[in-house]
């Protein structure tokens, strides 16, 4: 088998996309992913390539449990439709998308508002900006969602030093909403800076964007915060590799973000690794069929691109 990529529509647009490609590499250890998004460059792609070298060739470390509880993801879509996902989903947990752009607060409330009556009082919900919001912007929107107890917020600002700040000011002001830092970890380069600062309660660690499950596992024990393991939008080959993480990880206190699968019209196997009840059964997936197939020309765009990675990092190397 050679190398083949895949073309995945979206049921909703997502990070401003409708449809997720990537490249499937078949190795000794089983199939791996390697899906860095089309705006990214090296060095940052060598990581999301030594995460496929690992899952190709060395395969993952033995799991501790069995399956690994998710949430539900829900689009920057209207509360209508926030009711019927979170519903449908089987989830205990739901993320919500905030501050989309061109969106007011208003529609955030209305669409986190929808996702708690969907989940009852019992259920959990957390919110991710994207690194959107000033901090002063932050500390405002949060203090109108904290009602809806949230169970923490996602990259609500892009900085470090922003993370730390809006901290400070909620734990100031008696507003009980934790802080997880996912862009700060993955994109920063000194992912070590968050704990440094106080900048963070929760880390998300995502296994492409980081090198791989056990660069993950290193990077957790380093940080000494709870870990929520998410995805990078992958195929279920790649979210395997998520699970395989969240797997193996000592605790496990969040549910993670690895339900992504459920976003697409199709995947790369009949069997995709979406929840059952609200959690994944920790498993390897291969592909097969061919309708999830990109056309030849974009397997050829993939191939060029790995060939912008240095030969000694495209073998293996470190
Ligand atoms: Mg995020």
């Amino acid at each position: 088998m050679n190398p083949v990529a895949f073309s995945l529509p979206l049921r909703n647009r997502f990070r401003g996309i409708t449809v997720r490609q990537g490249l499937l590499v078949p190795g000794p250890a089983g199939w791996a992913e390697w899906s860095p998004f089309a705006e990214y460059g090296y060095p940052e792609i060598g990581n999301w390539w030594r995460a496929t070298w690992e899952a190709a060739h060395v395969g993952f470390p033995a799991p501790l449990r069995e399956s690994v509880p998710v949430n539900v993801t829900i689009p920057a879509v209207g509360p209508e439709l926030a009711h019927q996902l979170t519903v449908a989903s089987g989830c205990r947990t739901a993320k919500v998308k905030v501050a989309e752009p061109g969106q007011s607060a208003a529609e955030d409330l209305a669409r986190v508002e929808a996702v708690r009556d969907a989940l009852g009082s019992q259920g959990r919900i957390r919110v991710d900006a994207n690194g959107a919001w000033s901090v002063d912007q932050a500390q405002r929107r949060l203090t109108e969602l904290a009602r809806f107890e949230l169970e923490y917020a996602e990259q609500p600002c892009a900085d470090v030093e922003e993370l730390a700040q809006l901290r400070r000011l909620l734990a100031r002001a008696g507003v009980e909403v934790l802080i997880a830092a996912d862009e700060s970890i993955r994109r920063s380069g000194d992912p070590e800076r968050v704990v440094e600062l106080e900048a963070a309660d929760v880390a998300v660690l995502k296994v492409q964007p980081l090198g791989g499950v056990r660069r993950c596992l290193e990077l957790a024990e380093r940080l000494g915060l709870p870990v929520v393991v998410s995805s990078a939008l992958e195929s279920s080959v790649g979210l395997a590799a998520g699970v395989a993480l969240a797997a193996a990880l000592p605790e496990l206190p969040y549910a993670c973000g690895l339900n992504t699968a459920a976003m697409f019209t199709t995947d790369v196997t009949d069997d995709p690794l979406v929840a059952v009840d609200g959690a994944i059964r920790v498993r390897s997936v291969a592909p097969i069929g061919v309708d999830w197939q990109a056309e030849q020309a974009t397997t050829e765009w993939w191939l060029r691109r790995l060939d912008e990675l240095p030969g000694e990092l495209r073998r293996g190397g470190q």
